[in-house]
């Protein structure tokens, strides 16, 4: 994994919008309650905001799959903006109150994969 900056912030492509959510987010297959392709069990319900294009995915493999660039991680310095969203209640959660969480959103409960925590350096920028 690098951590390379992704200078280039200009898409080309017309942003793709998904009606069934709030927020831009795109993904392989994704349900309606942002379970994708890749991770597809009932506590796969969290997206994430990749920082590189500001969009919301599902996963990692996710945004490999469908941009042509290196995913950047969360920056500490946005710990506090909201993030993370569920998928199942389509409130964002921050970066800190997501890993607080206990693995169950903190709006609707939602239980979350607990797995995703241990992934966590590959989204968010937190010591390894
Ligand atoms: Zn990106
Ligand atoms: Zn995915
Ligand atoms: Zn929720």
């Amino acid at each position: 994994m690098t951590d390379d900056p992704c200078d280039d912030r200009r898409t080309t492509a017309p942003p793709e919008t998904d009606d069934r959510f709030l927020v831009p987010l795109r993904g392989v297959a994704v349900d309606a309650e942002t379970r994708c392709a890749h991770y597809d069990s009932a506590a796969d319900v969290v997206a994430l905001r990749f920082p590189c294009c500001d969009r919301y995915y599902p996963c990692f493999r996710c945004h490999e799959a469908v941009t042509d660039h290196d995913s950047e991680r969360v920056p500490r310095a946005a710990f506090d903006d909201p993030v993370v969203l569920c998928g199942v209640c389509g409130t964002a959660l921050s970066v800190r109150s997501y890993l607080d969480c206990e693995d169950a959103c903190p709006e609707c409960g939602a239980a979350f994969n607990p797995g995703c925590r241990r992934h966590r350096g590959r989204y968010f920028a937190v010591e390894e």
